[in-house]
């Protein structure tokens, strides 16, 4: 569950609260919100996960046609290894969007691009047998091993 209800100050809200979450790389080139809720966030320590972003990756997501990206130079860049693809700013390196290839509806976001991530909880683990021993895991969160179906 996470909102941000932007209000100007003064401004009484009338009819149905548009929720938009947002967020950005470092150098703010690309800018993004989301209409709605954002999911959980969710730990992948897979190699591909791990080597891309330098650590292991925590993630939340939403279906991609609720995520607006916002990005006037075209500084997007995806690398693509064919099941997946991993979405990155061309001038500051970050790391911010995720797909998979099978289901492209979806799309994740990097947790830490978001700019108020408060009401996010860790949902799970994906490939917590991969982890290095500087990052166990906490067993008290679900584990899953192989793919799942998000990332
Ligand atoms: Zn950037
Ligand atoms: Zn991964």
């Amino acid at each position: 569950m996470y909102r941000i209800v932007r209000v100007a100050q003064g401004h009484v809200p009338r009819g149905p609260t548009l929720t938009q979450p947002v967020g950005s790389c470092l150098c703010e080139a690309i800018s993004f919100d989301v209409v709605g809720e954002l999911r959980g966030v969710l730990h992948c320590h897979c190699v591909n996960c791990r080597k891309s972003s330098g650590n292991f990756v925590a993630s939340s997501g939403c279906p991609t046609d609720a995520l607006t990206i916002h990005d006037p130079d075209e500084q997007l860049r995806w690398y693509d290894l064919g099941f997946c693809r991993y979405g990155f700013c061309a001038t500051c390196g970050s790391r911010l969007f995720w797909q998979g290839a099978d289901h492209m509806e979806h799309t994740s976001i990097q947790a830490g691009v978001i700019d108020d991530a408060s009401q996010l909880a860790l949902d799970g683990v994906w490939f917590a047998h991969d982890a290095q021993p500087h990052n166990s895991p906490d067993p008290a969160v679900p584990h899953f091993s192989g793919n799942g179906d998000l990332d």
